[in-house]
């Protein structure tokens, strides 16, 4: 991560640069904000702008053997560690150390992640995630042994305000007496959070979301999102990339459910048996929580039939190509076959839960939807 892969914060970018370059470096910072102000990736990019070995003025030079071990986050010198939880394959006494591959490929993928997300990742989703006393241990490991390959060792600590109280003592300790050339470099979401003991001992750097402008660029050229929709979306999140990417990708997928949709039922009410099975073989093929929510999708296209149907058609909340189809498609779902179409619905939910064969279980509904329509037409 360079600084040029941070998304905005020119004027901050610079500062650090400055003090990294007066040989100003605070030995304990914190980097306020949560991910998507791109606290961690500053942290990150100032952390690999130190390592580097052939500094530019303005960014680390990405070549060095330095900057190779950086980008691929294996640099003996950098420590990372951040809250864990117990999950299937760890079952106690977690910590860092045990899902240093999730958290290289979680940073590597983004730094620009929600706490949901890395929840996620751990495989922990309802649990409480900490950074336990085993870490502090191990980060006064680190310090034990001398840096291998550059002047300073970095310890970086994300989502410091998880820090298990029990665990604060040893962290506080060597925030008072670090010893010579280590650089504790924090990350948070929520400063009130935080010990003031810890808090006393940095010097913080507040984050707000990156600016609009700098977010759209990073939409186009990163995700190949369209000009305009990249302005949309930043204008909505205020300049937050994970939530930005959300709701992008809930669009694409809400359009692909309409469409996937739409051919379903074109096919099943012509009882085109080529075209059904065609689609079928498709539809199986994706993942049972992605069809659930097809048939969640559908039944929501149901109940905006009926209502179109029962003249109640202000309180269709869609647009566009959706609000077209529902509009030729409700004569065909009406008193006669709704219930029975609602309900074979529910029950291919209820049998996909049960891993239900999806290809048996899609086919069989066609060939039911398909008479339910013309019995109604
Ligand atoms: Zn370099």
């Amino acid at each position: 991560m360079k600084f040029s892969d941070v998304i905005g914060h020119k004027q901050i970018k610079q500062r650090l640069i400055q003090h990294v370059n007066q040989k100003r470096i605070g030995h304990a910072q914190l980097f306020l904000g949560t991910n998507d102000t791109g606290a961690l990736a500053l942290a990150l990019a100032f952390a690999g702008y130190i390592q580097c070995r052939d500094r530019g003025e303005q960014d680390a030079c990405g070549k060095c053997p330095a900057c190779l071990k950086m980008d691929k986050l294996i640099h003996p010198d950098l420590h990372f560690f951040f809250p864990t939880a117990p999950n299937q394959e760890h079952k106690k006494d977690v910590s860092s150390k045990l899902f240093m591959a999730r958290w290289r490929e979680q940073l590597l993928d983004s730094p620009y992640f929600t706490h949901f997300q890395w929840l996620n990742k751990l495989g922990v989703e309802n649990k409480q995630a900490f950074i336990n006393a085993e870490d502090c241990n191990d980060i006064i490991r680190a310090l034990g042994v001398k840096s291998y390959e550059s002047p300073y060792r970095i310890v970086l600590i994300y989502m410091v305000e998880k820090l298990f109280y029990a665990a604060a003592p040893k962290l506080l300790k060597v925030l008072e007496e670090p010893p010579g050339n280590t650089l504790f470099l924090m990350v948070s979401e929520n400063r009130d959070r935080i010990l003031n003991t810890i808090l006393s001992r940095t010097q913080v750097i507040k984050l707000p979301l990156p600016d609009e402008a700098s977010l759209v660029r990073t939409l186009v050229e990163r995700y190949g999102v369209e000009a305009k929709t990249a302005q949309h979306l930043a204008f909505l999140t205020g300049g937050a990339l994970s939530e930005s990417l959300r709701i992008y990708q809930q669009d694409e997928e809400q359009l692909a459910d309409f469409e996937s949709f739409r051919e379903w039922m074109r096919s099943c009410y012509k009882g085109d048996a080529a075209r059904i099975i065609k689609w079928v073989e498709s539809t199986a093929q994706s993942g049972r929580e992605k069809q659930k929510s097809f048939f969640q999708y559908g039944l929501k296209m149901f109940r905006m039939c009926l209502l179109n149907n029962y003249g109640a058609g202000e309180l269709i909340r869609i647009e566009g190509e959706e609000e077209d189809f529902i509009h030729k498609f409700s004569p065909f779902v009406n008193h006669g076959n709704a219930l029975q179409i609602v309900d074979s619905f529910n029950q291919g939910i209820l049998h996909l839960e049960r891993n239900a064969n999806a290809k048996i279980l899609f086919t069989d509904l066609s060939f039911t939807l398909h008479r339910l329509m013309r019995q109604s037409a």
